[in-house]
């Protein structure tokens, strides 16, 4: 592996990348100073740069790469099906066989919950895609039951749903609505449940949940319940820092939604496919979506695909009385992009991986990294199934955070970088969300690179 990446012109390649390639979240000025990292090779839990150096990767790729790098059956399913049928759409009542078995296939995966199936899927080509398509529906499903006075969706400050017109819009990255007057208009976001943060002196973590999920109902109130369409959130938000809700914020949610009659969305293109343990992760949080966002994790990230899992509260008004629904991407169910999430599925079941997650690496990572807790830069740690993160604070005692002029979480994911991991940084949390092929002996190697950079930030 070392030797064949060694065969690349690191120099000609970053000069090429900064005089032609316009990077998606980059700040070019970066690049034509100290260029690009060419990656070039991965295997199992790692990658290579053109440089020959090792690096673990922590982040599988961007949180997709779930069955890990290297798995040759997800190469020959997109052979097998790019010499059998490349391409062919499922516009004007064609259908191809892998996209229809990929959505019997999750529609056998997806628990059912009190009552609410998802015996229908959607296709598409990514989690932007996806949710703008969630907007198409919600909309959609209103209409259709005569109330198309229903439009707004309220999402979360700091959620991340996409960069496209209604992803970045449902998300709430306030650098992004920045860019490009954002949100559209008929999305309002309210406050997301972090503790850390947002917890007031004297509140315990439970009453917070409440307090943060309570905010929905005074935006409901505010908006007018008739008016309010859906609610959408990550199971636990991914971009925004790995932010694991209290335990009393999901219950309480769904108690909302349900009086009020509103749709929920539930953003599991992060956490699902075995991430938190399970195959969808409202089955971890026990509440009853209507509309489920999937990408990533569901091809392993071999290949772009995305879609919503449609719940039959939706599904019957759609089908039943909706005639047309003029929606659709020309790589709506895929073949190839279907024969790789199918094979990368039947993958993830033979290797048991959910279970495995939620029974054996799940805890196994939780143990490791309440010891990182004890470090004297980090003054929280916490996990939930395979994603983790860290904060950084100036004070142990005290959790008073740096400066964020000093940049220290960018600081520690230079000293990653250099010892060879990849770790993101979110501000001052440092996060990670690794392959679930990892192995025990792999968690500890981890751990101990963790530790080396804390120290070496220090
Ligand atoms: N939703 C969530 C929760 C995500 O984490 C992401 C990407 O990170 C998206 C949507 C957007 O997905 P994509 O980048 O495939 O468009």
């Amino acid at each position: 592996l070392v030797r064949r990446a060694e065969q690349h012109d690191t120099k000609a390649i970053q000069a090429l990348d900064s005089a032609h390639y316009i990077h998606p979240f980059t700040d070019h000025g970066d690049l034509a100073t100290r260029g690009s990292r060419v990656i070039t090779q991965a295997q199992g839990i790692y990658i290579w740069d053109s440089e020959g150096n090792k690096i673990l990767d922590a982040m599988s790729g961007l949180w997709c790469v779930n069955a890990g790098y290297g798995r040759k059956e997800l190469a020959e399913a997109a052979y097998q099906q790019l010499m059998t049928l490349p391409y062919y759409n499922s516009f004007f009542q064609t259908t191809n066989v892998p996209a229809v078995q990929l959505a019997a296939k999750l529609a056998a995966l997806a628990p059912e919950v009190r009552g609410r199936k998802f015996e229908h899927v959607f296709f598409s080509s990514s989690g932007s895609e996806s949710n703008d398509t969630n907007v198409r529906l919600v909309r959609r499903y209103w209409d259709l039951m005569g109330q198309p006075q229903r439009k707004t969706i309220i999402g979360r400050h700091n959620a991340y749903h996409g960069s496209t017109m209604a992803g970045a819009s449902l998300g709430g990255m306030s650098g992004m609505h920045a860019q490009g007057d954002l949100p559209i208009p008929g999305i309002v976001h309210i406050e997301q449940p972090y503790f850390f943060e947002n917890g007031r002196p004297g509140e315990s973590e439970a009453e917070f949940g409440l307090r943060a999920a309570r905010a929905l109902e005074e935006k409901i109130l505010e908006i007018g319940a008739d008016k309010v369409a859906a609610f959408i959130a990550e199971p636990v938000q991914g971009a925004g820092g790995v932010i694991i809700p209290p335990a009393t914020y999901w219950p309480e949610i769904q108690r909302i939604v349900d009086q009020y009659g509103i749709l929920l969305i539930s953003d599991e293109v992060i956490c699902a496919f075995g991430r938190l343990g399970h195959w969808f992760a409202y089955e971890k949080f026990g509440y009853r979506p209507d509309l489920v966002t999937f990408a990533k994790g569901v091809t392993s990230g071999y290949i772009p695909l995305g879609g919503v899992m449609v719940g039959d509260r939706i599904a019957k008004v759609l089908i039943d009385k909706g005639g047309e629904f003029n929606h659709g991407y020309t790589y709506s169910g895929h073949p190839v992009a279907c024969a790789v999430g199918l094979a990368n599925l039947e993958l993830m079941e033979r290797e048991d991986l959910p279970r495995k997650v939620r029974e054996e690496l799940a805890p196994y990572l939780a143990k490791r990294f309440a010891e990182i807790g004890e470090h004297p830069l980090v003054g929280l740690a916490e996990t939930c199934g395979f994603v983790a993160g860290l904060v950084l604070v100036k004070d142990k005692a005290s959790k008073a955070m740096y400066d964020p002029e000093l940049a220290v979480g960018m600081m520690c994911r230079a000293h990653c970088f250099r010892n060879g991991l990849i770790m993101r940084a979110v501000g001052d949390r440092m996060i990670i969300a690794p392959p679930l092929v990892m192995t025990r002996e792999q968690i500890d190697e981890m751990v101990a690179l963790i530790r080396r950079c804390l120290d070496d930030t220090l």
